[in-house]
């Protein structure tokens, strides 16, 4: 197991629970997809994963070891994440993999652009002149840098043309493939479906499905069947 929430609460405004998570069990491997409708606590949920929060009552696990065990540096180079819209520093792609690691050589660099196959030639350009989605690939090779064990995505295409979301999706599954777990948040059953080995659905901050795609699609639970009426056909 890559994470493990056990007894897990958030406590919202005015002492409401945003997220409660009884006991939750996410593989060590392959694209683990976080579903469900606006608000239901899926962010909450990533962000627990890297300690970006920290839960009001129960335990995180990372690898078996609850995160209060883990320095919190130790940890986010442990656990990379990407955001919804690409994070880009002053200056090329060079330096903005150098705030990761300022020992970084280029010869390394261009093998982490090589991974979320943007061309090593990108090294020098700048970064403020990249398309969206060659940006949010700057940004995964960036959060490639420290090596890391697992990959935090949180709606990392929403902000991206159609052509360059599937590019994404493309590069996230090879390194799936090649032996990187990922959670990945979105809205879009549409995406989840491309993508996911693995769905956890949250409605109302609850984990109300974990299974297959195929299987939440075929869900007639009624908060899971309100959320996939809304989804566009
Ligand atoms: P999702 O990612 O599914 O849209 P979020 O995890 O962002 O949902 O939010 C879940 C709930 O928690 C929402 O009701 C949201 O308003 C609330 N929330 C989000 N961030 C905070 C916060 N920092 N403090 C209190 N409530 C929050």
């Amino acid at each position: 197991m890559v994470f493990e929430f056990d007894n897990v609460v958030m406590s919202g405004a005015n002492g409401t629970k945003r997220l409660s998570v009884a006991n939750l069990r996410l593989p060590a491997g392959g694209m683990t997809v976080i579903v469900g409708p606006s608000g239901a606590g899926k962010s909450t949920l990533l962000r627990l994963c890297n300690r970006l929060e920290v839960p009001v009552e129960g335990i995180v696990r990372f690898h078996g070891r609850s995160l209060t065990d883990i320095g919190v540096l130790q940890l986010r180079r442990a656990v990379g994440m990407v955001f919804q819209e690409p994070v880009r520093f002053a200056g090329t792609v060079f330096d903005n993999l150098r705030e990761a690691d300022p020992d970084l050589d280029v010869a390394a660099a261009a093998i982490l652009l090589q991974r979320v196959g943007l061309d090593p030639s990108f090294v020098d350009r700048t970064a403020d002149e990249l398309s969206g989605g060659e940006a949010q690939r700057m940004c995964i090779a960036r959060a490639l840098v420290t090596d890391p064990e697992a990959l935090l995505m949180d709606e990392p295409t929403s902000s991206l043309d159609p052509s360059a979301t599937r590019t994404i999706e493309n590069q996230a599954l090879a390194l799936t493939a090649a032996g990187m777990p990922i959670l990945w948040v979105t809205h879009d059953t549409a995406q989840m479906n491309r993508i996911a080995s693995h769905v956890v659905c949250l409605i109302n901050g609850r984990v109300a499905y974990e299974g297959t795609a195929a299987g939440l699609m075929a869900s007639d639970e009624p908060g899971i069947a309100a959320y996939l009426a809304e989804q566009p056909s």
